[in-house]
């Protein structure tokens, strides 16, 4: 049976004999449900000095304030403990990936740092937490304190309202991610994301017929940044699906520019697969635009990539139908590198297939890698969709596409990445 809970009189808190059932509970939701939690050791650094200059009336009106701001800055899911006199413990168990404990702990030390007014006095307080996520570091529960400790011994020479992780190695990766999340998030306030247009042209008059838009974001300074670098991150957060909305709507800004000015090329956008799977977004922003007057939805290609489509092919045929419904075409991106790509093919209705970059590698000089890019182009063609090859480098590739009838095509043979200005100066000076 569970002892009754003891609350620590002063902060109002249960008190350091309930920290082993909440760690119990924790570690046995990590081996039931293969879950996370994270242990949070909250040391109040300048405890002595409020005690010299409030008194123990004070202090104690002071640990009441601080046990209810911790109280009040996690999840009911989560534990507390007042574990000594100038220490915390959350036992935070509402997270579900490694990195959400930063936010745990930004979010604490974030109310800890309110300045607090205790008779007549202005008292900020000065906090180091020291951070232990179960099952990684420990599945022991006679351990988990210890390295809690261990944590907050390296916090607190890195100074005032800091933190150490356990593990450096996890403490180090989260703390990347979480930079790359705040550079996501400044570059969406900011709205200074880049987008860079890779134009396709059409294999046999070999005019320019398409352009895909690729997002950049620019770092502190002012380099541009990699999708690679930051969409992964940006879908692992939802802050994708701001981004996927900043680049539709500068898309059709675009698309109606472009039209004005009589250029009259589509615009292809990178669907992500988490903005794909929350579906009604994205449907309800597109048939917003399309009551746009000027806009054309189908000069706008909607890349969905085909491990999005494979993963659950009934749902994503109606989905593809309702984008079509509203006039955009639909392109599938990186086609051929899953491995349903028949069976999937005779049940949609598309307007495009991408195929996938690697199928390039050895062509020309394998005559197997060869024999198998034609016979993807034949499949396709056979289907009546339009076949783009992306990522061609050399004449010879490019030779090859345009004899096996491949219809567009897309690589730096052609042109690499340009900003909207160059690719216009550039797309004004082409000649087939
Ligand atoms: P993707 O859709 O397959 O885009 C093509 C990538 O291949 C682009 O890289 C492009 O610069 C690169 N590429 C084009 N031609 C060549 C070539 O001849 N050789 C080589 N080696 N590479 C070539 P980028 O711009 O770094 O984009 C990488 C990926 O990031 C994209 O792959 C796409 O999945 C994602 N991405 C880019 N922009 C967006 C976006 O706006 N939204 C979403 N959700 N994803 C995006
Ligand atoms: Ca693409």
């Amino acid at each position: 049976m569970k002892e009754p809970l003891q609350f620590d009189e002063i902060s109002g808190l249960p008190d350091r004999g309930h920290i082993w059932s909440l760690l119990e509970d924790s570690l046995h939701l990590a081996r039931r449900n293969k879950g996370i939690s994270g242990v949070l050791l909250i040391h109040i650094n300048n405890l002595d000095g409020i005690k010299e200059l409030l008194g123990e009336e004070g202090v104690a009106e002071f640990m009441k304030t601080i046990g209810g701001r911790i109280k009040n800055s996690i999840w009911e899911l989560d534990g507390v403990v007042h574990y000594e006199d100038d220490q915390f413990v959350i036992v935070a168990n509402s997270i579900n990936r490694l990195e959400d404990i930063h936010v745990v702990m930004k979010k604490v030390h974030e109310y800890l740092a309110i300045e607090c007014e205790i008779n007549g006095q202005n008292i900020i307080p000065s906090t180091s937490i020291g951070i232990v996520l179960l099952p990684h570091d420990t599945m022991e529960v006679e351990e988990v304190m210890g390295l809690a400790e261990q944590a907050l011994k390296s916090a607190r020479p890195r100074g005032e309202n800091n933190y150490a992780y356990y593990n450096q190695d996890i403490g180090e990766q989260i703390e990347e991610l979480e930079a790359v999340k705040g550079a996501i998030m400044a570059t969406l306030a900011a709205e200074s994301f880049v987008m860079m247009l890779q134009p396709k042209i059409d294999t046999h008059s070999n005019s320019i017929c398409g352009v895909e838009a690729l997002v950049r974001m620019r770092d502190s300074e002012g380099e541009l940044v990699t999708p690679d670098e930051f969409i992964p991150v940006a879908e692992n957060s939802n802050l994708i699906m701001e981004i996927g909305e900043w680049v539709l709507l500068k898309a059709k800004a675009l698309v109606k520019d472009w039209s004005a000015r009589g250029i009259d090329i589509p615009v292809s956008i990178n669907i992500s697969d988490v903005q794909f799977k929350k579906s009604a977004a994205l449907i309800s922003a597109l048939h917003s635009l399309k009551e746009e007057d000027d806009f054309d939805t189908s000069k706008l290609i909607l890349e969905i990539s085909e491990n999005s489509i494979t993963d659950n092919p009934m749902i994503s045929a109606a989905i593809l139908s309702e984008f079509q419904n509203c006039g955009y075409q639909v392109s599938i991106d990186g086609f051929g590198s899953g491995f349903s790509s028949l069976s999937l093919l005779k049940d949609l209705k598309v307007d495009e297939i991408k195929i996938d970059r690697h199928f390039l590698n050895d062509v020309p000089e394998d005559e197997k890698s060869t024999a198998i890019l034609q016979s993807i182009i034949m499949l396709g063609k056979s289907m009546d969709f339009r076949v783009v090859c992306m990522g061609v480098e050399s004449e010879e590739q490019y030779e090859i596409l345009k004899k096996h009838n491949c219809d567009e095509l897309q690589g730096y043979l052609i042109s690499k990445p340009l900003d909207v200005s160059d690719f216009e100066e550039w797309f004004k000076n082409y000649t087939s």
